[in-house]
């Protein structure tokens, strides 16, 4: 029998890093995540094959006080909450405090932060969970991450890594889905060089969905905004005559998080059911206000998936709400049904 010993801090990191880094894209979103509860207002996102070799993110958010940047890479540390107690009011993306010290593990990555407090900034080079250095530097008031090299030091995560075409697929998808959900935040994305999302950041979501989705899409949508019992609804339905042939184009942020939900899916599509064809899909942008005390955020760490405590009232409201808004009568048009 092999004895018994406790890992060593840099193979515990390892091995947590996994349970948040799956891919390119779980790095894009915590950083960007991590700018947003930040205040930045402008977020820069650049890619190189996929994600893999190159991650850069910039934003103008608050900083990172010089004396605080090694603590941020530490397992468990976060500015967002102290207790428990704390998760029911959340208002942050981020609360585990496990990205930085796992992206730092699996990656070669460099950090360039200043507050505005500051009249000197930090550079901070940490590779496979060891620092590798740490100095002052002249910075602009804000965070500029650079990830390289995902999964060097884990050859067999690496191995499973899709094509970076796939993997900036993912990327562009998530950052799609983050501005959407945050329409006062200018975002741009490039691939390679190449500019794949850019968006204003004027506050206003039809804005978003028009860089996202293009002219059609922005020029055939229903407002909505719907309340009951707690659980206000707004955002943008697609007219019925701009159907989709699939599901990802149903979009729901639940308290600002992106979440993908079955029984929201269902409970839309029951509603067009008598204005569209079979098998055709909802265009649908959908914010969901609900108070703290009613979900469960905390279910995954990829925080996807969301518990509601009382299922079966959601699936009302928004069947009523949108089923509502599509029998107006300026909106009926239905399709065709054949005989
Ligand atoms: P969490 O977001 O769960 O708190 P992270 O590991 O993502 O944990 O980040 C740790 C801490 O580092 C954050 O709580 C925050 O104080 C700081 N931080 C991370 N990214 C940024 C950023 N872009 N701007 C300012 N502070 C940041
Ligand atoms: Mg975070």
């Amino acid at each position: 029998m092999p004895h018994i010993h406790v890992l060593d801090q840099v193979t515990i990191d390892k091995i947590a890093a996994g349970e948040v880094i799956e891919r390119p894209a779980s790095i894009v979103k915590e950083l960007v995540e991590n700018a947003i509860d930040a205040g930045a207002t402008s977020v820069k996102v650049e890619i190189k094959d996929g994600g893999i070799s190159l991650i850069r993110i910039m934003d103008n958010g608050c900083g990172i006080p010089h004396e605080e940047v090694r603590s941020a890479f530490l397992r468990h540390s976060t500015s967002k909450i102290q207790s428990v107690e704390d998760l029911v009011h959340i208002s942050s993306l981020g609360f585990r405090g496990e990205a930085l010290s796992s992206i730092a593990a699996v990656t070669q990555t460099e950090l360039i932060t200043k507050t505005a407090e500051e009249e000197l900034g930090t550079r901070y080079v940490i590779e496979g969970g060891r620092e590798v250095s740490i100095e002052e530097t002249g910075a602009p008031n804000g965070t500029t991450f650079l990830v390289r090299q995902l999964f060097y030091n884990v050859p067999a995560r690496r191995k499973f890594l899709k094509t970076p075409m796939t993997e900036a697929g993912h990327v562009q998808d998530l950052l799609m889905h983050l501005a959407l959900s945050h329409p006062e935040v200018a975002f741009i994305f490039l691939n390679n060089g190449q500019e794949k999302l850019r968006t204003s950041g004027s506050g206003k979501l039809k804005d978003v969905i028009y860089n996202v989705y293009g002219r059609d899409v922005a020029a055939n949508l229903i407002d909505i905004d719907y309340e009951k019992g707690g659980l206000r609804i707004t955002g943008y339905l697609g007219k019925p005559v701009i159907t989709r042939g699939n599901r990802n184009f149903e979009n729901f942020f639940v308290n600002g998080r992106y979440v993908k939900s079955p029984m929201i899916s269902k409970s839309l599509e029951d509603a067009y059911r008598d204005f569209t064809m079979q098998h055709k899909f909802p265009f649908a942008v959908l914010h969901f206000h609900v108070d703290g005390e009613q979900i469960d955020v905390n279910v995954h760490p990829t925080k996807m998936e969301l518990r509601f405590q009382r299922q079966q009232e959601v699936y009302n409201t928004v069947f009523e709400g949108v089923h509502r808004r599509l029998l107006e009568p300026e909106l009926i048009q239905k399709a065709e049904v054949p005989d």
